[in-house]
């Protein structure tokens, strides 16, 4: 019975990746009032199984929006590898709790080993420590953790036991074009996200180093390998020779952009990255595993451990355990999916996944041009911002495509004006899709013209 239970999700499942690219990218208004069947009150003898993934397939998978299908360009979205889904069915059955190798041999195996591939193709001290967290939020949360603990611990604080009423004060320096995620991070973290000083940007969205105050050893900097309109990359090899004078820390929030570490054409980009302190990077987007897959990479093993470590009677165990190195406590085995990406690939995949797409980007663009739109950024990686001659018409655009359903990206501001942005980040995009989007695009501003 559960065997034949999971049979038909596996089928579904199947079924729905399979069908993916030939349905709508964002569900038509009948799949959209169709969700009104989930709203029913919750029974007391509960259910049949079958039915309830029968329901889930054919209320819930017309409802879904195709990020995982080959013409999705909103926000960075990136698909999942077949083999990351696969690997993830896998642990799912699995039910790990992959904290530590007490709980899970295999998960703390794996997870051990993914790390180290990790370190090796975004060329990142090997010596550091690696957490799995949901994304590039936890992560930019948990190195900052660690960033507040050494700054504090120097000046012979302990913000662990007793908290920061009274501590010392931690200077925060953001781009003026910071993620919102990372502000997000700081004020979880009690440092807050209005008293950060801003560097002012360059015209394509980078850190302009001429801005950059004078560092200190109480002061943490905060940069960004992959503006998330833009794709640019701040000048963190200056910031971080800056900052080693000093003593600040410097985290790079690289959930997309650090990935181009792994290619050959664009490293260039990201050079000196490795002289930073911490960086966030995510699975889920441009690694194409499945959600919730981020990363935390810390240089200093003891600080990261010093901030997120526990102790209880019960867990008499190993310091290398995961629970140790993040946030989470109990978690599933994320890693796994990475690790899976990571051996599917190959250094020769992760390098051609990326200067795949941003090379799709480049002929994206070029496609928008001749269409009479402008593009506003440099396009260095995977990210273009576009707008056509007024904010009403880009708007105007923007939603005709979305209706449209061929394709589907969303709106963005960009140096104060209307545009909208797209993003090329996953495995599934091939130049088809990119051509059969620029049609849909073409089609869309004739009929607003007309
Ligand atoms: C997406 C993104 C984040 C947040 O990542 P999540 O995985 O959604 O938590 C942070 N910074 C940048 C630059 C991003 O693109």
């Amino acid at each position: 019975m559960s065997r034949d239970l999971l049979d038909d999700a596996f089928t579904r499942g199947n079924r729905y990746l399979s069908e993916i690219d030939e349905r709508r990218v964002f569900p038509d208004d009948e799949a959209l009032s169709a969700l009104s069947g989930f709203d029913e009150p919750l029974s007391w003898k509960g259910e049949e199984p079958g039915k309830i993934l029968e329901m889930l397939d054919d209320l819930g998978s017309p409802a879904t929006v195709a990020s995982a299908g080959s013409r999705y360009f909103g926000f960075v979205v990136g698909g999942s590898l077949p083999v990351t889904v696969g690997a993830n069915w896998m642990a799912t059955a699995w039910d790990q709790v992959a904290s530590s190798a007490v709980t899970s041999p295999a998960a703390d195996k794996i997870e051990k080993v993914a790390s180290g591939w990790l370190l090796e193709v975004l060329d990142l001290p090997r010596e550091s420590a690696v957490g799995f967290v949901t994304g590039a939020t936890m992560a930019t949360f948990t190195a900052l953790a660690a960033a507040r603990h050494k700054i504090l611990s120097k000046k012979g604080w302990n913000v662990e036991a007793d908290g920061l009423f009274g501590a010392p004060a931690i200077r925060v320096i953001v781009s003026d074009e910071v993620h919102v995620t990372a502000l997000k991070a700081l004020s979880m973290l009690g440092l807050g996200k209005d008293r950060v000083i801003r560097v002012p940007t360059d015209a394509n969205g980078a850190m302009d180093i001429e801005h950059l105050p004078e560092l200190d050893d109480c002061t943490i900097v905060c940069t960004q390998a992959g503006n998330v309109n833009s794709g640019a990359f701040d000048p963190i090899s200056e910031i971080c020779d800056r900052a080693k004078r000093a003593g600040a820390w410097v985290h790079v929030d690289g959930a997309f952009g650090l990935w181009v570490r792994g290619a050959k054409s664009r490293a260039h980009l990201a050079e000196g990255v490795e002289k930073a302190d911490s960086w966030a990077a995510d699975g889920h987007k441009w690694l194409n595993t499945p959600y919730d897959g981020g990363v935390v990479i810390c240089r200093d093993v003891e600080t990261l451990y010093n901030s997120m470590s526990v102790s209880a009677a019960y867990l008499r165990e190993i310091e290398t355990a995961a629970q140790n190195f993040m946030p989470e406590f109990s978690k599933r085995a994320r890693g796994i999916e990475i690790w899976a990406a990571l051996k599917f690939l190959g250094r020769d995949g992760v390098d051609s996944l990326i200067s795949g797409c941003c090379d799709l980007a480049k002929h994206f663009a070029k496609g928008l041009t001749d269409l009479g739109l402008r593009v506003h950024n440099d396009v260095v990686i995977n990210q273009i911002v576009v707008s056509w001659d007024s904010p009403e018409k880009t708007e105007n655009l923007m939603r005709a495509v979305q209706r449209d359903g061929t394709c589907w990206f969303g709106p963005t501001i960009w140096k104060g004006h209307n545009a909208f942005r797209l993003s090329v980040s996953s495995w599934k995009i091939t130049k088809q899709d990119i051509d059969l989007s620029l049609n849909g695009i073409d089609a869309a501003m004739k009929s607003i013209e007309k």
